[in-house]
This record gives structure tokens, sequence and C-alpha cells, in this order.
């Protein structure tokens, strides 16, 4: 969670407390004068027994107490204390009819009451809030590991200034690297760490110095905490795991007092790691501008001075993960601190298939299942994406009542991983089902009669949860690291290519297209501004990638004039691929509708079905117009 959230639940927080008190106190309390207590003198008291005020009397026996109530005046409770030797009080109530009674009770339990009402329930109000936040934004954190702070030090003691000794645990991780699939560099870069956490005597006898801290650097969910964790396992040493997040704390100084404490831990149970997980929440830059954060800052520093000066012979290594390097501090990055970096990057074909494995070994699967479809289907996937994918087949293999994950359940659940679960309360209108199909269609034969595009594996047009209303599955048949000009041109005419079929069928366009529109202008512009594709710049590189591992856009870095020659050059590549797509769909306007129809009737067809349609002779040629051209 970032500062911003968190700041906004303690504004959120502080205003249902005020709240709370504020409701408290002019709800009860007006209620509560009702039963004042006002302490007169014994003499005072005989007098309005003897003027018949009194309705009401008891006697303390406890307290050595008189409480009454006056007739007029019920709501106000007297007190005095019961003079001793008055025996004449009693006669003296009788004559006057006052109603009287002992109590061994005492009776100031009522500003007891009080006391509890006006101070204690707020506070409890307080603290039962402050531990629902702090479990609402554990949840939103999705953290499992250490438990975060605000709940724990909220209570009525102390606590506020003290730093948290709960809160971090070493633990044996029980992670080796056999967990860890495919990223063979990251390991080996790792590998060192592990031989000297394990014997950290030997480096000191040669005078080596070891690298005190790591920054394990990639996109989100590609095994970073799962390595870190592996090395600790490794080195069979403990680990202490903390985020980021956790460090920019609510209050002042309570950042920099976990960063304290935790390197005091750390230092009594080397050799060990300190993970500091999403360091980047800490780690930020620091700037000049106003609404800088001066508590992450303090964290920040306290941070850096620990890691200056914490005694690197006993073997205490830092290892950090971000997936934003490009926010870090640079003063993180010298030598002696992060000065070393990972990159952890997505994995490629044979990762992908590495880490199916893995996550499949937990699973009972059925003999034969073909894992490497499923690594080709999914580029882009990361570590965390296919152990999903392994788990949906299995969890979908429990719904239909069977023992063992199939193969159509891992090809069902890369579905669902990419595009969503099936949604089957969206029910579409004929037309819209057809013009779906044809939308589809219009993909898949724009990318079959392109050589650079990626093979059709799949077509389908049943909605799903994420919004698609259908999808056409493209799989590369191996894996290539570098795109072509060529392929980045016939990329953009694949995701033109459904609009291109409702325009020329339907001679209308639908929303349906949006999501294709994004992406093809995403690669265009990519080609302009970051790969010097285009005719017009040639090879100058126009943007500055926002966020490298996390696809964050571009940034323009040139002047506006040039700013939008760029839009338009990116517009006009956009359009070029629609009017290839229009083209080919033109070429091929019987295998579209056949295609069309059939996916209607079958809503799902395969690549092999749709390419055995796509390519049989059917005694048409392609380009001669028929009846239903007309449309
Ligand atoms: P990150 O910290 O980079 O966001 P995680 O380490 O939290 O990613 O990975 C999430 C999960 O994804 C892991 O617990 C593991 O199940 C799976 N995973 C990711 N990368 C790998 C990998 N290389 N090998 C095996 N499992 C992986
Ligand atoms: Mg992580
Ligand atoms: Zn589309």
């Amino acid at each position: 969670m970032d500062d911003k959230k968190k700041r906004q639940s303690m504004i959120l927080y502080v205003i249902i407390a005020i709240a709370a008190i504020v409701a408290l106190n002019s709800v009860v309390y007006p209620n509560m004068q009702r039963a004042t207590v006002k302490d007169v003198s014994y003499d005072q008291m005989l007098d309005q027994v003897d003027e018949d005020q009194v309705e009401k009397l008891v006697f303390n026996t406890g307290s050595n107490q008189i409480t009454y109530t006056l007739k007029d005046e019920a709501n106000v409770t007297y007190r005095t204390t019961y003079f001793p030797n008055d025996n004449t009080l009693v006669d003296r109530l009788k004559q006057h009819n006052v109603n009287f009674s002992a109590k061994q009770e005492d009776q100031s339990s009522g500003l007891w009451l009080y006391f509890l009402l006006s101070y204690g329930l707020p506070i409890i109000i307080f603290v039962g809030i402050g531990w629902w936040l702090n479990r609402r934004m554990k949840k939103a954190m999705g953290e499992d590991g250490p438990s975060m702070s605000f709940g724990s030090g909220f209570g009525m003691g102390g606590g506020l200034g003290k730093s948290s000794a709960k809160e971090v645990k070493g633990e044996e991780t029980g992670v080796t690297f056999k967990d860890v699939a495919g990223q063979d560099e990251a390991k080996e870069s790792l590998e060192e760490i592990v031989s000297f956490l394990k014997k950290p005597e030997k480096y000191n006898e040669i005078g080596a110095r070891c690298p005190r801290g790591a920054l394990l650097v990639g996109p989100p969910g590609t095994g970073k905490t799962l390595m870190a964790k592996a090395v600790a396992g490794e080195a069979g040493v403990p680990f202490f795991q903390i985020s980021g997040s956790e460090f920019v704390e609510m209050f002042v100084g309570r950042g920099a007092a976990k960063v304290r404490d935790l390197f005091k831990q750390a230092n009594e149970k080397a050799p060990c790691i300190v993970f500091i997980d999403e360091i980047d929440a800490v780690g930020k830059k620091r700037d000049m501008s106003i609404n800088s954060n001066d508590e992450r800052e303090q964290t920040l520093n306290q941070l850096l001075s620990e890691m200056d000066g914490f005694d690197n012979h006993k073997g205490i290594v830092v290892l950090a993960a971000t997936n934003r390097p490009e926010t870090l501090d640079p003063a993180l990055l010298r030598p002696g601190r992060f000065d070393r970096r990972i990159p952890v990057e997505l994995p490629d074909l044979t990762g992908r298939e590495a880490i199916l494995k893995i996550h499949a070994n937990d699973v009972k699967m059925e003999p034969g299942i073909d894992l490497g479809i499923v690594a080709r289907s999914t580029p882009g996937a990361s570590g965390a994406d296919l152990a999903n994918i392994i788990n949906e087949a299995a969890l979908r293999a429990v719904r239909n009542g069977r023992k063992r994950v199939t193969q159509e359940d891992l090809l069902e659940s890369v579905d669902v991983v990419i595009a969503g679960e099936k949604k089957k309360s969206t029910v579409l209108s004929q037309h819209e089902k057809e013009v779906v199909a044809y939308h589809e269609t219009g993909h898949a034969i724009v990318a079959a009669t392109q050589k650079g595009a990626a093979p059709v594996t799949k077509i389908t047009i049943v909605p799903r949860t994420s919004g698609a209303l259908g999808f056409t599955m493209q799989v590369e048949e191996d894996e290539h690291f570098l795109t072509t000009r060529t392929e980045a041109k016939q990329k953009i005419a694949t995701l033109c290519g459904g609009r291109a079929a409702e325009e020329l069928i339907f001679g209308e366009m639908t929303t349906g297209a949006s999501n294709d529109i994004e992406k093809a202008t995403q690669v265009a512009r990519a080609m302009v501004t970051q790969y010097g594709m285009s005719d017009k710049f040639g090879m100058v590189a126009l943007g500055q990638q926002r966020s490298r591992y996390l696809g964050g856009g571009q940034e323009l870095a040139c002047s506006d004039g040039t700013a939008q020659e760029v839009d338009a050059e990116v517009e006009r590549l956009v359009e070029e691929g629609h009017q290839t797509a229009l083209k080919i769909l033109k070429d091929h306007r019987f295998k579209l509708h056949e295609i069309a129809h059939y996916l209607q009737k079958k809503e799902t067809i395969t690549g092999d079905e749709f390419m055995k349609m796509f390519t049989r002779d059917d005694g048409f040629a392609p380009n001669l117009p028929r009846v239903d051209d007309a449309k």
C-alpha cells in the first residue's frame, strides 16, 4: 500500500473517532446530568425531610452515606454522610412518610458508569476501529508475512514510541533454489551470497568483503520474494522479512525506529538475511518537492546509516526487491549498500515450462500431460501467473468431480488466467453474437495470412468475466527476442482485424474493439518513440519508458511540435494496419463468412479446426465475389 492510501485511512480513522466521541458526549453526557450527585450537609438533609421535600432515602451501610431524592427534583441525587449517633432519624423519616431503605451497595456506581461511558467507551471504540483498519490494510496489502505495526502499538498503554520487536521475526524459510525454476543467472549471482552466509570466516580470513546488499529487480510475480527466501533456505540462516510499506508509518519516527530495531535483531541473529520487500516504498528519490514525506525520508536515512554501520564480518546480508528500480534514491545504490543489482526477468519458454513442472508436482495429474503447450500459450506470464494456472486447473478438476487434472483443465485455466472466468450471466443477442463471431474471425484470418504473426490456437466467443466477449489466442511456435518492423506492423494489422471485419460485414462499428485499438496504438507508439522504426523520425528515442517492469507508458521527451508529429505518425501506422486488415479480409471474405458462421454455432474452435477450414480449397476462388458480398 502506498503512502497516500495509508494516509487516507488514517484521516478516515481520526474522523470516525472524533465523531464517535462527539456523539457520545452529546447523547450520554446530558443523560448523565440527570444522575448528578449533589453533596449536602446532614443538617440540610434534615431540613428537607422536615419540609416534606424528600421522596426516597437510602442508607448505604457500606460507605456510611445517605443518598436521597426530592419529590420535585427527581433527576438529582443528594448525598450526605450519616451522622453517627442520630437515633431520631428513622422516627423523623416515618413521621414525614419518607420511603427509606438500607443498602450494602455503594451508590456512587452511577459515577462509575458515567466515567465508563464517557471515557472508557470512546477508548474502546478507538482501539476497535484501529484494529479493524489495521486488518483491512493488511488484507489490502495481501500481507502474509510479519504483521504490520499499527494495531499492536495502538492500545492505551505505551507502544507508540517504542520500537516494534514483535513485528519482524527471523525464520528458517524451508525454501531452496530447487523451488525456483529458471532464473539461472539470478541464482548464480546469489550463490556467492549463500556461500558467504554459510561461512563468513572464510571470507574474513582472506579479507574479502562480501556484498552487504543486493537488489532484486524485476516485474511482479517473477519470484523475487521466493528467491530471497531460497537464499536463506540454502544458507540455513534466519530470514527477517519486512515490506517497505510497513516502514512508512503513521507516526513520525516509528519507521526509523523499526529500521533500528530490525537491524538490532539481525545483529543478534547473524549470520542472517534481512529482506526488504517493495523497497521503493521507502527508497524513493528524496526530492525538494513540497509534499515530500518527512517520515519516509527519516526512515530511508536510518536505513542508509544502518547499512553503513553494521559489522559486515558477522554475515548480515540485506536483500531488497523492487519493480520500480528507476524510482530508487541513488544513495541506496552506492557501493557498500545495494551495489549488486540482480535482474529477475519474466521467464522465457523453457523457464515457463520449468516453473509449470515445479508447481505441477504439487497436484495430481493424468499421465501424459503436455505442459509445453501451456508454456507456449503464455508468453509474458510471470511465475506467479503460472503457479496460478496450475492451481486453477486443479480447482476445475475438483469442481468437475475428478481426481486428477486433465489437459483440458489446464488449457481452460490458461483462458481463465488470461481472460477471466466464463461468464454465464452475459447473454448476448443473436446479432451481438454474430458481430463477435465476425470480429474474432477477422483477427484470426488477418493473423493467419501474415507470415510474421503467431499461429492461431483458439477462437472463442464465450463471454468472460474480464468483460471480453470473445478472444482469439495466438501462440508463438518458439520464442524470439527480436521483433522486426514487419512483425510489428503485422501485429497492428492483426489487432485491427476485428474492427475491420465488423466494418466490412455490418458497415458499422461497435465498442468491442476498444482494447484492440489501445493495444495497436501502444505498439505503434513504441515503434515511433522507442524503436526508431518510423520513416519519419528514424533512429531517435523520442520517449522515455516510465516504468520498465510495470509496463508503464511512455513519457515523450521532445518538443510540443514534435509530439504532435509523433501523434500523427502513430495514427498513420495504425491506419496503415487497418487498411491492410481490410484488404486481407476482403480477399478472404468467403472464409470470413464460413468460419464466423461455424464459430457462432460452436462458440469455441481450436486453431487446428480453424486452419483446416481456412486452408481448405472448397472450390471457390477466394477472390470471386459471391451473393452475400452485396451486404
Ligand atoms: P515477486 O516477489 O517477484 O513479486 P513472488 O516471489 O512473490 O514474486 O512469487 C509469487 C509466487 O509465484 C511464488 O510464491 C511461486 O509460487 C511463484 N513463482 C514465481 N516465480 C517462480 C519461479 N521462478 N519458480 C517457481 N515458482 C515461481
Ligand atoms: Mg514479492
Ligand atoms: Zn478484438
